[in-house]
């Protein structure tokens, strides 16, 4: 039997059409915790949802970080299964779910059923270069992969107005990565280990322009041949790991989850 195996089936080797309730708290769960890990939560803040089956009378529904614990305090078992109108449906924990990330995570849920898995950051140089009007440069290899991929929303005010869902889902149309400006990122995912995988490379693209600008040296960017390239590239094996269902860096991540911090999937 593989590690991680659910129900018989591995969370990461199922694909999004079939990925089941129980595979998808235990994946979310870890995505939490991987955030966590890595730095890249803040306290009790910021949120990942991943897209549940629709409810018998056909609305979006969603898992959501339960209100008031931290990321690497998060479980399978605690998450809390909300609908797109903000009805809690479920909360083993009890303390509802934050209406700002409500706002963010519904509106894309609703237009974007592709997106099993929305995720949203605000890490200190997420925030950074959200905060820069040049915004992400493709400066390395990391940064390439998002080359032409990237939307940015205007800072509104924290979201706390449902009104502001028709522009978030306008701004980001069809892309899968989008800097909230003077706020965050957000990334959508096919799967949730996709979108743990954009939001760590996204990362580790602000935090490498941020020491690149900083040397007062000369920045040498990729030509935009070259970065449509790589991002072809990167696109190639992306698509590789959800047709075939193998996706050996997330299984890597579980196992790196097993001896940190345990007991998530519970
Ligand atoms: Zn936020």
């Amino acid at each position: 039997m593989k590690p991680h195996s659910i129900g018989g089936q591995s969370a990461a080797t199922t694909s999004p059409a079939e990925y089941d309730e129980a595979a998808l708290r235990h994946d979310l769960a870890a995505a939490y915790r991987m955030i966590a890990l890595m730095g890249m939560d803040d306290s009790i803040y910021t949120h990942i949802s991943a897209r549940l089956a629709d409810g018998p009378d056909g609305q979006k529904r969603f898992l959501l970080n339960p209100f008031g614990l931290r990321f690497d305090e998060v479980t399978a078992s605690t998450l809390v299964t909300i609908d797109e109108l903000g009805n809690v449906l479920d909360d083993p924990y009890g303390a509802g779910v934050n209406a700002a990330g409500f706002t963010i995570h519904s509106a894309v849920h609703m237009a974007r059923h592709d997106a099993t898995c929305v995720l949203h950051t605000h890490t200190v140089a997420g925030v950074a270069i959200s905060s820069v009007k040049e915004g992400l440069l493709p400066l390395n290899q990391w940064s390439a992969q998002f080359h032409g991929a990237i939307a940015y929303h205007d800072y509104e005010g924290i979201a706390l107005d449902l009104d502001e869902r028709s522009r978030i889902v306008s701004d980001l149309g069809a892309k899968n990565v989008m800097f909230l400006r003077n706020h965050g990122v957000l990334v959508c995912g096919r799967t949730i280990a996709e979108a743990v995988r954009l939001a760590l490379n996204l990362e580790r693209s602000c935090k490498a322009q941020i020491a690149a600008l900083s040397m007062g040296l000369t920045p040498a960017p990729l030509s935009d041949n070259v970065a449509a390239h790589t991002a072809g590239q990167y696109a190639s094996s992306y698509d590789e790991i959800i047709r075939s269902g193998n996706d050996p860096e997330w299984m890597a991540m579980l196992r790196l989850l097993d001896g940190k911090t345990p007991g998530y999937a519970a």
